[in-house]
């Protein structure tokens, strides 16, 4: 994991942050990388700056720690957090995927690959982003059509999962997950 701009430092600070708080370049907790599933603020109604501060003293999980499917506690109207803009952006690039046709243009190929290049950049979620670009450095994207674009989304997807201690995704489902539904016609 790269350290650059507010991925959370290695320092005595940052790694005794509790599972999912994640401070930003200013050394201010980065609510974009912040899971609030696995998140307590301490009682009072203190901010996220001050409940920052009063958990320094907290044990030192690592951020990538996910916390049991628990929802968000924060009201449907906030923000979204690590999680929930997560697995927005995957239900949108295996949407895309799922889409992408089976001989793509040239010019549909620049396009999906300016997309998948813009993730590291853009992503809001900085150390997720860092992460992303050297994945995508070590395995460069494959635009070559559906199958293949969907596989290697699927294998980046299972990286992140493995990396969160989750379950791996089956590959050969991505289809039916993303596109065609159950054969048993539950979501028909
Ligand atoms: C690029 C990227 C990097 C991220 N990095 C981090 C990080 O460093 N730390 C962090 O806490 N969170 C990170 N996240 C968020 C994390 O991956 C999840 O989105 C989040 O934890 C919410 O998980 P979820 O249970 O809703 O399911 P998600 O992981 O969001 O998955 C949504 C659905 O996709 C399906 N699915 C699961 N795996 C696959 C797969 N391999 N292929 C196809 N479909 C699959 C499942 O049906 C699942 O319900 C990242 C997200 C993205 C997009």
């Amino acid at each position: 994991m790269s350290n650059e701009q507010s991925t959370p430092t290695p320092d005595a600070k940052a790694s005794r942050l509790p599972p999912g708080m994640v401070l930003g370049p200013d050394g201010k907790p980065c609510k974009i990388c912040t899971s609030f599933r696995s998140w307590k603020p301490p009682k009072g109604g203190a901010s996220l700056a001050a409940s920052a501060a009063s958990i320094a003293t907290a044990s030192a999980p690592s951020h990538y720690a996910y916390p049991p499917p628990e929802n968000d506690p924060r009201p449907a109207h906030c923000p979204p957090d690590v999680a929930a803009v997560g697995n927005a952006t995957w239900t949108f690039l295996h949407t895309t995927a799922a889409y992408y046709p089976e001989r793509p243009t040239p010019n549909q190929r620049a396009n999906m690959l300016a997309l998948l290049h813009s993730l590291p950049v853009l992503y809001p979620c900085s150390h997720c982003a860092a992460d992303l670009g050297e994945q995508i450095r070590a395995s460069p994207p494959d635009v070559s059509g559906r199958a293949a674009l969907s596989a290697w989304l699927c294998r980046r997807h299972n990286e992140v999962n493995r990396k969160l201690g989750k379950q791996e995704f089956d590959c050969t489902n991505v289809d039916e997950r993303w596109r065609d539904g159950p054969e048993d016609g539950s979501c028909d």
